[in-house]
Parts: structure tokens; C-alpha cells; sequence
């Protein structure tokens, strides 16, 4: 197998239009003349929220490799993963792409090699920040805690269904779906947001400003930090007596806040671990 990236520029996106960006892939490889493609080139796609999109499928000569040897050897895996704009995978990308990887070899008779697109081929795909997840054994992500959703509120889980949701919280189906605006074909998504009916949100308290947070001093906003970071389980830098919540900004504080926000898509380019505005909404949503 041969793991790609877009090599053009991409921006992170709601999960709800990433089939459509398969879609227009596919329109823009069967409009392409030159390469008289019969199908979109890859075998399969992964988007950054972890989804595996089949492209050609399994026992199908792929058209990305670069030559017809190349594309009867390997399969073809594409992260929707860019050049520019979005170019480190997330933890759920590297997930759905070892999910693509077990299917072609359960499916496919895909054998154990994984490589990238520059072994063997003259380009920049997969990026050097795919390239060197392949280059480690292309295994799944370790270590980083998925944040814990706040009370009131589901994460869809994959397979799920808005009867089998409607179930599990005991509520019914059609009030799952009228409190959270979905109508027929009533379509929902993994990782999707659900407010759970009769369960108050909570509101985000305003952003109290980056002086509150400064290591060494204290502010009544580190409470509410501490106790963000606590409902969402990074909590694992601590003096040894276990994570706190109390008014003093420490480095464990910001260490902890940086696990949030390399575990968070929209925050990893920045993981400073100082909270910001988005910072703060985010680890209240
Ligand atoms: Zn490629
Ligand atoms: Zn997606």
C-alpha cells in the first residue's frame, strides 16, 4: 500500500462536506484527458475526522502511483491532507488510515508493506509530515486522551444510528432529532455533537482575557480552567498528588492545556498551552 496526500492546498473542514470533497476529487480525475482515468485514482480516502471513503476499492488497479508497474503493485490510500493550510494529519486521520490499511489486507489481500507515494516515485506525496507517520511503521496514535463531552451533549459514535442514540438515551427518536435540527434522511455523522433532550447545555462564561493566565499567578478564571481540564481528563501533569483545581496558573496548568490542544484539530498548529479565546471556548464546548 501507498499512503498520498492532496498535494495542494486544503483547509480543515465540518465533516459534512467531506464526501462532497471526494465527490469533486473524482469529478476532477474523470474530467482529466490526459490521464483518461476510469474512476477517481485512489483506492480509498481518509478525511481528518478519521472516515474511510472507498475510492476504486479492493482488486482494483489504482491510477495515483505514477506508473502502470507502480499502480499494479500498490494500492493507493489518499489522506485528505494538504500542501498548505492543513498539513499534519490528526490523530483521527492516522486511525481511519490504519482502519483503510486493515481493510485492504482483511479485503483486498493487500500484503504487510506500507509505504508512501515518494518510495520508488519522483514527488513530495504523501508530505513530510505523513511520510514520517509512514517511515515510524504507520501505526495508530497512542497517548492522546479523546476529550470527554460535557454533560447534555452525545458524540456520535461510528455505526450509529439516530433509533439506536434515541435508545441508549432513553429518549425518543423524533425529539433527538427535532432538538437538534436534523430532518429526513436524517443523516448524522461520527464525532457529530448531539444535544442529549431535557439536558441543559452549559453556557461558555466569557473569555476573562490572556492576563488571567500567566504561570506563577493566580486568577478566579484558573478554577474554571482547572475544572475544564479536569472534566475533559487532561489532567496528567500534576505535582504528584494528582491535578487540582485551585486559582494559581502552574506549568502543570499549561501542560495540561497544551495536551488539549494537541488533542483538539483546531488548536494543535499552536499548542502553547496558554489558553486563548478559542482555547476557552473549545475546552467548554
Ligand atoms: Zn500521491
Ligand atoms: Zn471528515
Amino acid at each position: 500500500m501507498k499512503v498520498h496526500y492532496l498535494g495542494a492546498p486544503y483547509a480543515s473542514r465540518a465533516h459534512s462536506l467531506c464526501d462532497d470533497m471526494v465527490r469533486s476529487i473524482r469529478a476532477e480525475h474523470l474530467a482529466n484527458v490526459k490521464e483518461n482515468y476510469v474512476d477517481i485514482a485512489y483506492t480509498a480516502l481518509v478525511c481528518e475526522h478519521g472516515s474511510v471513503f472507498e475510492g476504486r476499492g479492493t482488486h482494483r488497479r489504482t491510477g495515483a502511483n505514477g506508473s502502470q508497474a507502480l499502480n499494479e503493485q500498490d494500492y493507493a490510500v489518499c489522506a485528505l491532507l494538504g500542501s498548505k493550510g492543513m498539513t499534519v494529519p490528526t490523530d483521527a486521520m492516522l486511525n481511519g488510515l490504519v482502519d483503510a490499511i486493515e481493510w485492504l489486507r482483511r479485503s483486498g489481500d493487500a500484503g504487510n508493506w506500507v509505504g508512501g507515494h515518494r518510495d520508488g516515485y519522483a514527488t513530495a506525496c504523501p508530505g513530510d509530515q505523513l511520510y514520517a507517520w509512514v517511515e515510524q511503521g504507520a501505526k495508530r496514535p497512542a497517548g492522546v486522551k479523546t476529550p470527554t463531552p460535557p454533560p447534555g451533549i452525545y458524540v456520535v459514535r461510528a455505526q450509529d444510528t439516530i433509533a439506536a442514540i434515541a435508545r441508549r438515551l432513553n429518549v425518543s427518536w423524533q425529539e433527538l432529532a427535532v432538538v437538534n435540527g436534523i430532518k429526513a434522511p436524517y443523516t448524522i455523522y461520527p464525532e457529530q455533537q448531539l444535544h442529549v433532550p431535557g439536558k441543559p447545555v452549559l453556557e461558555i462564561p466569557p473569555f476573562p482575557g490572556e492576563d488571567a493566565f500567566v504561570i506563577g499567578r493566580r486568577h478566579p478564571a484558573v478554577v474554571e480552567l482547572d475544572a475544564c481540564l479536569i472534566a475533559k481528563g487532561f489532567t496528567r501533569n500534576h505535582d504528584g498528588n494528582g491535578y487540582q483545581k485551585g486559582p494559581l496558573f502552574t506549568e502543570y496548568t499549561r501542560r495540561n492545556v497544551a495536551d488539549f490542544q494537541r488533542a483538539t484539530a483546531e488548536l494543535r498548529s499552536d499548542p502553547d498551552g496558554y489558553p486563548g479565546p478559542l482555547t476557552w471556548k473549545l475546552l467548554h464546548s
